[in-house]
């Protein structure tokens, strides 16, 4: 068992406890072997009945990963390493495993998949790029496609399904040439699903947006692995996943307050924190700009200038083209500062986006309302089971634990590491430095050994390539464009005289393997034994003797992790290889976090630039610097986190009532909706009595008609049949008395109109009401709340804690949300018009037939809703007014709306108030139809 090598304490626990369960599945290999191919899918059935019955699914393991094993040595020729198997097992029971690079995590992630499919719910496998996703759908497709189970991926707008019999033109990658284009539905009906992280988040989002079941595409969270885990889950995570809606605000005044700061002087008119990333205007500045422009006080003005003339400053000041943006294709794309990937579709809040727009000439998109939002913390905590794999976890290790309950287990590697790290080569300047780095590749070039150069930017990754260029040395640039050239030019990266400059991660989850890709077949399999394969071998061997691939750093990363990450893409599977460092005092890092401690270095070293510093406390002061980056980082994600689990609480409830709904819709026989409507309906007439009770006399009016234009607001009456019912009321003395009268004659005119429109149409409208008013107003309460949360900061709270403040807050603005919902589902429900042709109604009717007759319901829904009527009198004690009265509603309501087509600016026929273009739920089907 020397394999296992030596590990730390509490780690080497986990990992003996894995021991006997590989030792056990090793034990059940003879006999797996034997098995036919048409057997494995009935193993399968077979243990998914096992499952069904409530056996454990670490009862099962030892059995389910013999079969995953066994089927991909058969399809794909690779058997799960022993190694392999334990972080197949740590992946099954919901950790993370660390796993280096180059070890096969993708193979790894299978039995646990397997395993957890049993269960009839689907496994996720969360990705960070589209090529990956595609990629490993079919690469793991055919194991998957022997165990009986399939296979689908879910990329930006596309879904494909692992299909052997389909294939597409040839594909520079076999593994992508058997994915069949499929919808969004029936790639969540697979049983695995490969998908970009973005987009498990953006469907979760559709689908509690979606107006019909029909429309809901996600089956549930059940378990999940995130590949990349640090990159999903740390790196990616202070991004929330926002659904926005473009507004129709003018765009005009982003490119002037773009104008006005770029006449502003830069500390005497406005202050920026680069730390803190914000900039604020001086006194000096605002006389400045209220002189230019001849406005007496911006803040008068309104408080949007301030706001928009601070975000201008930002983007000119904090932001950086070709650093933290670039533009493309007259869009500003963000650039993730970590892994130097290009974030598209993600935008900046508060103006920001907009603002860069604005600096840069390019078309400014309309600001956006946001319709829903979840941060990526709390997407994947829904997971009922959640499992990650990285080649670099230890040192997040606390994060994982605190925000994701995540603990990590470090996988031995197949065969020992051996590449060598060497210790950083500091310079005291930038330009040194990067001469220096130069030299080292070119040292490599000249050899032929291949060398993997990383920046942190953009930027920078075309100062060093343009160097390169001066001296002649061939090389390719990537800076993650296109993730499937990326993976191409990556793939290449370990053939001899190789040198490849990226942005640190880019290419991420693609291997180097030196001397260059195997040669195999269409299928993917390997040619051992052939000369081409010997060919291979000899350039393999070559390449080893130059020593492995050699990784230079141009510098060091925020955190030690994404250094890590770098170093990771040499040394795979026990390859020999280098990695080396370059440091500039004056580099980003340094200089905002060094401190003190670098100045204090600057002066003592008192020698040449091009002499490279090699001092104990220079490796220090970067450790130092890394972690308060990494604390500074960790902090803000938390924060993120605390801040939307307040959120995060009233979405649930917001989404499990929205889903409800949903629910109610697919029987209409199904009456709960219509029986919590009623419900509100008595609370709300119980509610306007009482207040309209009240012993006092507001411009002289009595308490009943007080009451009755109260009531009037639910159901609408005209003049004369107001004056009707402030008489009748006059003889219902107490309070319950007065409500019981009002309710029974709501329930009266609720009846009628259901009985006009029909059942299966009543139940639509309800559930279109409610479905509407929670979506409007729960659209409006997360734009509060999110100006609550960036206003919070800068209120004067004293001793008291923003957060809690931030709590209490956000839960009084819910329990007014919960309240207001109910009170517009009782304000609209008798509002809406569903009737097919246009009426002519006079003024007001008071008689049953006469209402009737008027209507211009199609005649078999008015003999219907006419005997139905007898009846409803024959059954129901009620009053003559009120019969009468509940006609001259209906007949008041029809006269409101005809079936003329649309405008767009014509008032929905929701009841929203809104205008039709305005209104939140445009795409409704009912307001499609
Ligand atoms: P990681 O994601 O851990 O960096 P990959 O899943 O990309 O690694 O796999 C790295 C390489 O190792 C791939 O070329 C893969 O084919 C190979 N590999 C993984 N597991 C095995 C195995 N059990 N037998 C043979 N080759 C393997
Ligand atoms: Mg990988």
């Amino acid at each position: 068992m020397a394999l296992f090598g030596k590990l730390f304490d509490s780690n080497e626990k986990e990992i003996e406890k894995l021991k006997p369960i590989v030792l056990e599945i090793n034990s059940l290999e003879e006999k797996t072997k034997k098995l036919k191919d048409e057997a494995f899918p009935k193993k399968t059935q077979e243990l998914k009945e096992r499952v069904s019955e409530g056996e454990p699914l670490e009862l099962i393991l030892p059995e389910a990963f013999a079969l995953a094993r066994e089927a991909a040595a058969r399809t794909i020729g690779q058997r799960h390493f022993d190694v392999q198997l334990m972080a197949g097992i740590v992946l099954a029971n919901g950790k993370i495993a660390e796993q280096k690079t180059g070890e096969g995590k993708t193979l790894s992630a299978v039995p646990a998949l397997y395993l957890n499919s049993l269960t009839g719910e689907n496994a996720h496998l969360v990705t960070v790029n589209d090529y990956l996703a595609r990629r490993d759908a079919g690469w793991m497709g055919p194991i998957f496609k022997l165990l009986g189970l399939s296979v689908s991926s879910l990329i930006n707008e596309e879904s494909f399904i692992y299909d052997p019999d389909f294939t597409q033109g040839k594909a520079w990658d076999y593994r992508l040439s058997h994915l069949k284009p499929i919808t969004r539905r029936e790639a969540y009906d697979a049983d695995i699903i490969y998908g970009i992280n973005s987009e498990f988040g953006f469907d979760y989002l559709r689908d509690n947006m979606a107006q019909g079941l029909d429309e809901v595409v996600q089956r549930g969270h059940f378990f999940a692995i995130v590949d990349e885990v640090d990159s999903v889950l740390i790196d990616e995570a202070r991004t929330p996943h926002i659904i926005s809606a473009p507004d129709e605000a003018p765009a005009q005044k982003y490119y002037e307050y773009s104008k006005i700061v770029e006449k502003l002087t830069p500390d005497l008119d406005y202050k920026i924190d680069e730390k803190l990333r914000t900039a604020h205007l001086t006194d000096h500045g605002i006389s400045k700009i209220e002189k230019l422009y001849g406005i007496s006080n911006i803040y008068e003005k309104d408080f949007d200038t301030v706001y928009h003339l601070e975000a201008a400053l930002k983007a000119r000041t904090l932001f950086q083209k070709e650093k933290d943006y670039i533009v493309k294709d007259n869009q500003v794309i963000l650039v993730d500062e970590f892994t130097g990937r290009l974030m598209i579709g993600r935008r900046l809040s508060e103006g920001l986006h907009q603002a860069l727009e604005a600096k840069e000439s390019v078309p400014v998109q309309k600001e956006s309302k946001i319709l829903a939002t979840v941060s990526l913390q709390n997407y994947f905590r829904m997971y009922e089971k959640l499992a990650g794999m990285t080649g670099t976890a230890v040192t997040e290790a606390e994060e994982f634990h605190k925000i994701y309950n995540l603990p990590v287990v470090v996988i031995p590697t197949n065969k020992p590491m051996i590449r060598e790290d060497l210790a950083d080569s500091v310079y005291k300047t930038g330009r040194a430095k990067i001469t220096a780095a130069a030299n080292e590749i070119e040292k490599a070039y000249k050899k032929g050994q291949p060398v993997l150069v990383g920046t942190t930017s953009i930027e920078k990754n075309e100062i060093i390539s343009q160097l390169l260029r001066r001296r002649g040395i061939k090389h390719e640039v990537l800076n993650a464009k296109n993730h499937e050239r990326e993976a191409e030019i990556i793939a290449k990266a370990g053939i001899k005289g190789a040198v490849t400059v990226a942005t640190n991660v880019a290419g991420r989850g693609v291997d180097i393997i030196l001397g260059g890709d195997t040669p195999k077949g269409e299928d993917g399999r390997e040619f051992r034994d052939t000369t081409e394969w010997k060919k291979w071998e000899e350039k393999h061997n070559e390449i080893v003797k130059l020593g492995g691939l050699y990784v230079v750093g141009t510098e060091r990363h925020e955190s030690r992790r994404i250094d890590n990450q770098l170093r990771g893409r040499s040394g795979r599977q026990g390859d020999l290889g280098k990695s080396l460092f370059f440091v500039g005092l004056d580099d980003e890092i340094m200089r905002l976090f060094g401190g003190e401690t670098i100045a204090g270095i600057m002066t003592r070293f008192n020698m040449p630039e091009d002499v490279p510093l090699s001092h104990g406390i220079v490796s220090r002061a970067i450790e130092q610097a890394q972690s308060k980056v990494e604390r500074f980082n960790f902090d803000i994600r938390k924060h993120l986190v605390e801040y939307d689990d307040v959120l995060n609480k009233q979405r649930e409830i917001i989404y499990k009532r929205r889903r409800r709904i949903l629910e109610a819709s697919s029987d209409s026989k199904e009456t709960f909706l219509k029986d919590e409507i009623t419900e509100k309906i008595e609370n709300a007439i119980l509610s306007l009595v009482n207040v309209g009770s009240q012993e006092i006399l507001e411009n002289g009016k009595s308490p009943q008609e007080r009451i009755i234009e109260d009531f009037t607001t639910i159901i609408p009456f005209d003049d004369a049949s107001k004056k009707q019912l402030i008489n009748q009321m006059a003889q219902f003395k107490g309070i319950e008395g007065k409500a019981e009268f009002l309710t029974n004659l709501a329930k009266d005119v609720y009846k009628t109109r259901e009985e006009q429109m029909g059942q299966d149409l009543a139940r639509q409208v309800e559930r279109f009401v409610m479905l509407s008013v929670v979506d409007n107003l729960w659209i409006d309460h997360l734009d509060a709340v999110e100006n609550l949360r960036q206003g919070i900061g800068l209120r004067g709270y004293g001793q008291r804690d923003p957060l809690v403040e931030y709590k209490n807050e956000a839960f009084a603005m819910f329990e007014k949300l919960i309240g207001a919902i109910d009170d517009e589902v009782v304000h609209r429900i008798y509002k809406i018009q569903v009737q097919q042709s246009p009426p002519q109604m006079p003024a007001h009717q008071h008689v049953v037939t006469q209402a009737a007759g008027d209507t211009s319901i199609s005649e078999e829904l008015r003999t219907r809703e006419v005997s139905e009527k007898k009846q409803q009198t024959a059954n129901s004690p009620q009053t003559p007014a009120s019969n009468s009265q509940e006609s001259a509603v209906v007949g008041r309501q029809q006269a409101v709306s005809g079936n003329k087509k649309l405008g767009r600016n014509d008032p929905c026929p929701c009841g929203s108030g809104l205008k039709y273009k305005k209104c939140g739920l445009i795409n409704a089907p009912a307001h499609k139809g």
